[in-house]
């Protein structure tokens, strides 16, 4: 192994700051089992040894931080195990060059530091963003392998959730192909429970030889797994999820087709009872969407529809999502198993017993008074409905 004293590292417009190798994980994609370093340059990222501050201060003097828009604790470690020289070089660049500060981490720091570490981020980091990685514990266990057990998929969580108190923007990410959509869907709503924001990081091959995507080609032998911890570990360009979606409640006789969301850990609408749905893909219409989602989710396929609405959700600082919802009495098909659920045909009447997001009934009740098409925003905090507008007018 090739050791060097990489302390910052230039990547696009991000000056990027590497302070430890140490790490409680051992992600089985991790490429620091397969390489020593992200990038064509520089050499290694492996250290000799762990910089003071004051060799950080050197580091940073000796560049032209003119050409820099951003600095970026990453690296080939977990940065909070290097936690006061972190502090300490964010408060230095935040008092000299006064440009935003981000911290990339797997979200441990508080085992790792056995403290609360996110007050400690105030005022000096701008942007967290954190490796969810997968959206439920056993899956977290067996790719992560947290030196910390069983304890560190909560742990990342409340930590995610604490910083919002202290950091202005606070990601959460996955990498785009290295998880099931529906997995994707679940890791969404789970940062839509925390109130912060939902990236699925650009996957890039590392046969495609574009460093700037942080790829080297000599990883072609791990070439999926490798990109997962790139993108980890060096901030990549992110892609955001689409803030679109469809919802479709389909009609038998006096009865509506619901999901009871039982099946996933960690969902935020776990044990609510739900319609069929989901996010826009790429180039979809809302119909486009409807129709696959109604298809994917229950296994019907839907003959006919109406558009009955848009509802925006806004929700604790995380992204507005702009719901197209649908009714359909017109279906064909058999049901399947959803493994987002249990489908079950309730009662119209009998929905107003069941667990449901408050919102929901207010959207169902202009469905079944027959509303000409509406827009209605629902602000929920915490969980709580505390706001509904419908077609301007505060109710
Ligand atoms: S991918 Fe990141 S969190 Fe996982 S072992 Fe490597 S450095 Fe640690």
């Amino acid at each position: 192994m090739q050791k060097g004293m990489t302390i910052v590292y230039g990547v696009k417009s991000g000056l990027y700051v590497n302070l430890t190798n140490r790490c409680p994980c051992a992600c089985t994609f991790c490429i620091r089992k397969n390489a020593d370093k992200v990038y064509e340059e520089p050499d290694t990222l492996w250290l000799e040894h762990e910089p003071s501050f004051s060799e950080v201060r050197a580091a940073f003097e000796a560049q032209d931080m003119s050409r820099y828009t951003e600095v970026v604790f990453c690296g080939y470690g977990e940065p909070t195990e290097a936690l006061d020289v972190m502090l300490e070089t964010a408060a230095f660049v935040k008092e000299h060059y006064k440009i935003p500060v981000r911290l990339n981490t797997n979200g441990l720091g508080n085992l790792i530091n056995g403290k609360r570490i996110e007050p400690l981020l105030e005022g000096l980091v701008d942007t967290v963003s954190v490796s969810l990685n997968t959206s439920d514990v056993e899956n977290y266990l067996r790719v992560v392998r947290p030196g910390f057990g069983a304890e560190s998929f909560e742990s990342m969580l409340d930590f995610a959730r604490e910083c919002k108190k202290y950091v202005p923007n606070v990601v959460m990410t996955t990498v785009d192909t290295t998880i099931s959509h529906e997995d994707e869907k679940c890791c969404a709503e789970i940062c839509r429970g925390l109130g912060v924001s939902y990236r699925i990081r650009e996957y890039s091959a590392p046969d495609e030889g574009d460093s700037s995507k942080g790829t080297v080609s000599e990883n072609k032998s791990t070439l999926k797994d490798t990109d997962a911890v790139v993108e980890t570990e060096t901030g990549t360009v992110s892609k955001p999820r689409s803030q679109l979606t469809t919802l479709c409640y389909i009609e038998k006789g006096d009865s509506y087709l619901m999901l009871h969301r039982v099946s996933k850990k960690n969902d935020i609408n776990h044990d609510k009872w739900i319609g069929v749905g989901g996010h826009f893909e790429r180039d979809e219409s809302p119909e486009d969407c409807l129709l696959r989602e109604v298809k994917e989710e229950t296994g019907l396929t839907l003959n006919g529809y109406r558009f009955r609405g848009i509802v925006t959700f806004i929700s604790d600082g995380s992204e507005a999502e702009y719901m197209c919802l649908y009714t359909s009495d017109d279906f064909s098909g058999t049901l399947i198993d959803c493994d987002e659920g249990k489908l079950e045909w309730i009662k119209k009447a009998d929905f107003m017993k069941l667990e449901h997001w408050e919102g929901d009934a207010i959207f169902l009740k202009l469905i079944e008074e027959d509303a000409p098409f509406f827009s209605l925003k629902l602000v929920y905090t915490n969980g709580r409905l505390v706001e509904s507008v419908l077609n301007g007018r505060k109710l």
